[in-house]
């Protein structure tokens, strides 16, 4: 009786002995990198794909809690540790892109750039953490997969590039400048903050390129495209408005500071030193009109462009490498 218990019982664990030996086989092989933890951070599994993926083989990293070493330089959790320590919370400041799923018992799923280290390699990750949990519901382990999503990300950067930028001096385009004054229009509206725009337009910039040609105009124009960039703040925007035209929208900023802003990117223009036969200067200079408004809901955003536009041509008829304003801030 007995020993036929035992029998049973022998034969009952060296099944489960050989279906764990199946599921790590199966783990081993699986193609997607994948590695497991127990709830203390240990790793458990550490597959093949995920040895390809980061460049270190299972043997240094079973049995240690330093797998977050393969993706990063600097110690931080990985999205299965957030899982494991019930710190799913903090997936919103380590991660680009993040999302819980819970249909599936508590899934993070979450995308970010690593730097992989040990294959030198920066490569965008897709990566999801699923809990194991026993028959009574505790967690006994986290499983993390990985997908190399990095072409699929460069391409949808550059699709964005396309679509936001002017091809020939990388700054935005017109597209992206209007989508942005109609945001920040709106931004300005709902906070009572004022906001600004410069248009500023290249002088006898026909006789430039008369002078040196297409090309050379095409140069020119990259030129101070950057020397305009070089003077803006982190939310402010330059665009390229049309051909010689370019267009900044400064948030949160009145009318006087709105001034320094373009008295500065006259002078930096003119320091360029690009000579202009058609100039008084013999310099390229620009002249530039500002505007600002008090932003109101019932307002629209192209009655501020007009009231720059205007400026600039005042700019434009009292001689040219000049700023102007207009006489009263308009709301
Ligand atoms: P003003 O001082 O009144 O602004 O005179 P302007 O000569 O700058 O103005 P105008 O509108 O007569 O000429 C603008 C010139 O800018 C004509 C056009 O060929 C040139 N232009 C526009 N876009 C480009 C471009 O992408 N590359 C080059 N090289 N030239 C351009
Ligand atoms: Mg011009
Ligand atoms: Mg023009």
């Amino acid at each position: 009786m007995y020993a036929k218990q035992n029998i049973q019982r022998t034969e009952g664990f060296q099944r489960a002995e050989q279906q764990h030996g199946f599921a790590m086989k199966l783990m081993e092989l699986l193609v997607i990198p994948t590695f497991v933890i127990d709830p203390q951070g240990t790793v458990l599994i550490w597959n093949k794909a995920c040895e390809r993926l980061t460049g270190v083989p299972a043997a240094e990293v079973v049995g240690t809690a330093e797998h977050w070493r393969c993706f990063y330089q600097d110690r931080r959790p990985t999205l299965a540790d957030l899982l494991a320590q019930g710190r799913g919370a903090e997936i919103h400041t380590l991660y680009d892109q993040h999302a819980h799923r819970s249909e599936g018992g508590g899934n993070l799923c979450a995308e970010n750039w690593c730097d992989m280290p040990r294959v030198g390699r920066r490569r965008y990750l897709a990566v999801d953490a699923s809990p194991i949990r026993d028959d009574a519901g505790r967690l006994i382990a986290v499983v993390e997969t990985l997908r190399d999503m990095t072409d699929e990300k460069r391409a949808q950067v550059a699709l964005e590039q396309l679509a936001t930028r002017d091809g020939l001096t990388g700054l935005a385009n017109r597209r992206c400048f209007d989508d942005t004054l109609a945001a920040e229009w709106q931004r300005a509206a709902r906070q009572g903050q004022a906001l600004s725009l410069l248009m500023v337009d290249v002088d006898n910039f026909k006789q430039y390129n008369d002078t040196y040609g297409h090309l050379g105009g095409d140069d020119c124009l990259q030129r101070i495209a950057s020397a305009v960039a070089s003077e803006m703040r982190s939310n402010d925007l330059v665009a390229r408005y049309g051909g010689e035209e370019f267009a900044v929208i400064l948030p949160n900023q009145s009318l006087k500071g709105a001034a320094i802003v373009a008295e500065r990117i006259r002078c930096r223009v003119e320091q360029l030193h690009l000579p202009n036969r058609g100039s008084a200067q013999n310099v390229v200079t620009v002249s530039i009109g500002a505007a600002t408004a008090l932003a109101a809901p019932e307002a629209l955003p192209c009655q501020l462009i007009a009231a720059a536009d205007a400026a600039l041509y005042r700019a434009k008829h009292m001689g040219r490498n000049r700023i102007s304003l207009p006489d009263l801030e308009f709301d």
